[in-house]
């Protein structure tokens, strides 16, 4: 059976464009595409959320980003991708009138607000969204508490749509004036925003693999911070839970070495349905 990722870019009108007309390089576009599976394999993506990676249209000169247009995670495929203005989320396409995800704003706008940023992950993971829900103040809110979790920084704003838009809303992002909202939480040193009772952005200065890592160790950072703090109940609280300092967050850094291991086993595990071992 011919995979997905084998067909020619001819063989579909938006990829040929894409590559040919807005100069979005085949490689970003692939890696794109796989990094939708990989997040759906280690459930950081359900049947919803969403990836974008930043890109400048060679045919419009225009600030863009390029993500699936609608379609559950794990079925991405290169058809599927489409390019959008981080002016306003508009299809960057005369050609191509998909709207993309509903959500579409906050990417558009912490683009805006961070030129540093080349990607982000909109997730709804349930271990992520456990912590959304405490105060900003508590003990407990999340903090790294393994070397591989560091990644997604020491610092991780909560934030609370009832502060922007008062009480009544579904909790998304549905309009550009809430994800300028969201993007303020992005601040410099800032690389992960929880948003209460509904998920997490996290943002990449690195790029798409380096954001699929953070994805999945910010996962598994939550679930064993998460069952530390369990553990530590049941003992009624007399073992305390130690976290990374500061010291510690810094010394560990973005993993891109370890990203460069990772990306390639990652595909192994999607190759029955890549086709690419
Ligand atoms: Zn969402």
């Amino acid at each position: 059976m011919q995979s997905h990722l084998q067909v020619q870019a001819s063989d579909i009108p938006s990829l040929a464009r894409l590559q040919t007309v807005h100069g979005v390089p085949r490689e970003v576009i692939y890696d794109l595409v796989l990094a939708n599976r990989i997040l759906a394999h280690y459930s950081v993506l359900d049947t919803f959320g969403h990836i974008s990676v930043r890109h400048k249209s060679t045919n419009t000169n225009e600030d863009c980003y390029i993500q699936a247009a609608y379609r559950a995670p794990a079925s991405v495929e290169l058809k599927d991708i489409a390019i959008f203005r981080i002016s306003d989320s508009e299809s960057a396409d005369e050609h191509d009138q998909r709207k993309g995800p509903l959500e579409k704003h906050l990417h558009a706008a912490i683009f805006r607000a961070r030129p540093d940023i080349q990607a982000i992950l909109h997730c709804h993971a349930p271990s992520l969204v456990t912590f959304s829900i405490l105060p900003q103040t508590s003990p407990a809110r999340l903090r790294p508490v393994v070397h591989v979790g560091a990644s997604t920084g020491a610092s991780v704003p909560i934030y609370e749509i009832r502060e922007h838009n008062g009480d009544g809303t579904d909790l998304l992002i549905k309009t550009p004036g809430l994800g300028d909202d969201l993007a303020k939480k992005f601040e410099a040193d800032v690389r992960m925003v929880l948003m209460r009772g509904h998920g997490a952005t996290i943002a990449s200065v690195q790029g798409v693999k380096d954001l699929v890592h953070k994805g999945i160790y910010a996962v598994l950072n939550a679930t064993i911070y998460k069952d530390a703090i369990l553990l530590s109940g049941a003992m009624g609280g007399e073992v305390p839970v130690r976290t990374l300092s500061k010291e510690e967050v810094e010394a560990c850094g973005d993993h891109v070495t370890a990203v460069q291991r990772s990306w390639p086993a990652w595909i192994e595990e999607l190759g029955e349905e890549t086709g690419l071992n």
